[in-house]
């Protein structure tokens, strides 16, 4: 059995979005899931831990957790995953950027790899299984394995991700959350895209959104 990979929260930039570095300690391997803005942040600790970058795996390809894409890219020529139902948002960021921050930025390259519900992805020995989580955005995806799930925007420490951008669609978010996250053993780790890893023992017995104290709209 290898051992557990090791998660790194790295909470950056204007969004305050969560970059995680996740390792497979016994081999010094890396990926990066969503790299927003603060490129340099993420590959200083690379280096400073001695972890060698394979990959970036993206939950969704808003803005915030695609900004250090292209730097993060131009600087270690690693491949990039993403669900296609969000590749066209992927290809408007520069339109997102200039929207939201009111900045000209250069598209980031095309991703390599699709993502696939059921897909086994993999950094050294540790393999993350990849669940289809829409609603949020299209092409929202969680990875989980290891008794952790890196889910993005879909599901907070007390709350669910934003339904009123484009593509968002409330009722797929919560059928999302309630087939393929609530479905996790209680103890399962949720390290989300923004805000304090919570599990989803604890979401279930106390998120609003989920014990129909609130309704989404
Ligand atoms: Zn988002
Ligand atoms: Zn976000």
């Amino acid at each position: 059995m290898p051992a557990p990979p090791e998660v790194i929260c790295l909470t950056n930039g204007v969004f305050a979005e969560n970059c995680y570095i996740v390792a497979d300690r016994d081999r010094g391997e890396a990926v990066l899931v969503d790299p927003g803005e603060e490129a340099d942040l993420f590959l200083a600790r690379l280096r400073s831990e001695r972890l060698e970058l394979q990959g970036i795996w993206l939950t969704h390809a808003h803005l915030d957790h695609v900004l250090g894409v292209r730097p993060v890219v131009e600087r270690s020529g690693v491949p990039v995953w993403l669900h296609p139902d969000d590749r066209p948002l992927y290809d408007r960021m520069p339109d997102q950027a200039a929207a939201v921050l009111g900045v000209d930025l250069p598209a980031p390259p095309p991703p390599d790899r699709t993502l696939a519900a059921g897909d086994l992805v993999r950094v050294g020995d540790c393999e993350f299984e990849v669940r289809h989580v829409p609603g949020h955005s299209p092409g929202s995806v969680a990875f989980v394995g290891h008794g952790v799930t890196i889910s993005g925007d879909v599901l907070f420490a007390g709350s669910v991700g934003r339904i009123d951008l484009p593509g968002g669609d409330g009722e797929a978010l919560l059928h999302s959350i309630r087939e393929q996250l609530l479905t996790l053993p209680d103890d399962t780790v949720v390290y989300s895209g923004h805000g304090p890893a919570t599990t989803i023992g604890q979401e279930r017995r106390t998120n609003p959104f989920l014990t129909g104290a609130y309704r989404l709209s």
